[in-house]
């Protein structure tokens, strides 16, 4: 009861498809934040808020709704009361996001709300700042990597199964822009907590890697 696990690590890194693994298992409750920051990115594309602006994008978050609903894929995104679980995914939101989390205010914002959300229950929380910022007391602290190449590949995999068509060298391009946008920014930057165990994941399988995790939480 009100166990926590921190799973940071820089994109498409497998953190996601772990996390719900683990929570699954641990009957926990998963926490996707990064959906979050996609939630409000997604929201301020479609209104055509200046992603600029910490001060419009956070009266923005403070006018929406996000819930993260658990159900048999892991987790559904309702923004408003509408399923955008998919759409957030989308290369526009994609290539916009790391903007919208770099504003000291949002994220202000945003980890308060996971900070809530965690409170009292066993929790599986992923992104990129958890074990630094969100939840720095957190029981069990994970850095999941891989290579850049395996990580494009993974999800060039997972865009293939979604119907997506990007190409391997965009993936590629677009992951490293994304962690060093993400790694550069000044609020808490993608980093490896000092006490969290660093997973490199690139020649793991995801049961390899869930096993791993699962007995460093049973410890
Ligand atoms: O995990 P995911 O790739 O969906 O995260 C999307 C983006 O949200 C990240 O690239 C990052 O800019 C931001 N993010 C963040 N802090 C988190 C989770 C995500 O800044 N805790």
């Amino acid at each position: 009861k009100g166990i926590i696990i921190a799973i940071d690590g820089p994109a498409a890194a497998g953190k996601s498809t772990i996390a719900k693994r683990i929570a699954e298992k641990l009957n926990f409750t998963y926490i996707d934040t990064g959906a979050m920051y996609r939630a409000l990115t997604h929201k301020a594309l479609q209104l055509g808020i200046d992603m600029d602006s910490d001060r419009d994008l956070s009266k923005l978050l403070e006018e929406t709704d996000i819930q993260l609903q658990p159900n048999r894929d892991g987790q559904a995104v309702i923004i408003d009361g509408k399923d955008c679980t998919e759409v957030i995914r989308s290369q526009e939101v994609t290539a916009n996001v790391s903007q919208v989390a770099a504003h000291t205010n949002v994220r202000k914002m945003m980890v308060a709300k996971q900070r809530d959300l965690a409170a009292g229950i066993g929790v599986v929380m992923d992104g990129r700042d958890i074990g630094t910022a969100v939840l720095p007391n957190a029981d069990l602290k994970i850095f999941m990597t891989a290579s850049v190449e395996e990580r494009a590949d993974r999800r060039y995999i997972e865009n293939q199964r979604r119907g997506i068509q990007t190409s391997l060298a965009q993936l590629i391009a677009d992951i490293k822009e994304r962690d060093r946008a993400d790694s550069e920014r000044e609020v808490s930057p993608l980093k490896q907590a000092e006490d969290a165990i660093l997973l490199d994941t690139t020649s793991l399988s995801i049961e390899e890697v869930a096993d791993q995790v699962i007995e460093l939480a049973e410890k």
